[in-house]
C-alpha cells in the first residue's frame, strides 16, 4: 500500500530531461506556472536549469562584450 502510493506519486512528477532527476513539478502543473521548464525540451529540475540558464547569460555577455570592443575598435592580446 505504502510502496503503490510511493510509485503514484513518483508518477504524477516530472523528470528533468537532461539528468532524469525527479522534479518538485507535478505533471498536472501548467506550463507557464513551472519553474525551470524550457519550450521546446521539457522540464529540468532547478540545477539543470540554472546551470544552462547561466552558462546561456555567460555566453550572451562574452559575445557583447566582444563586439563592443570590436566596435571600438579596440583589439587586447589577452580577448580570443
Ligand atoms: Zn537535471
Amino acid at each position: 500500500m505504502n510502496l503503490d502510493s510511493q510509485v503514484d506519486k513518483t508518477q504524477n512528477f516530472e523528470n528533468c530531461v537532461l539528468c532524469g532527476k525527479l522534479t518538485n513539478v507535478r505533471k498536472d502543473t501548467p506550463i507557464e506556472k513551472r519553474l525551470g521548464y524550457v519550450e521546446g525540451a521539457g522540464q529540468l529540475d532547478p540545477e539543470c536549469y540554472r546551470k544552462i540558464y547561466f552558462k546561456d547569460i555567460q555566453i550572451r555577455e562574452q559575445t557583447i562584450a566582444r563586439r563592443e570592443l570590436s566596435d571600438l575598435g579596440i583589439i587586447l592580446g589577452y580577448v580570443n
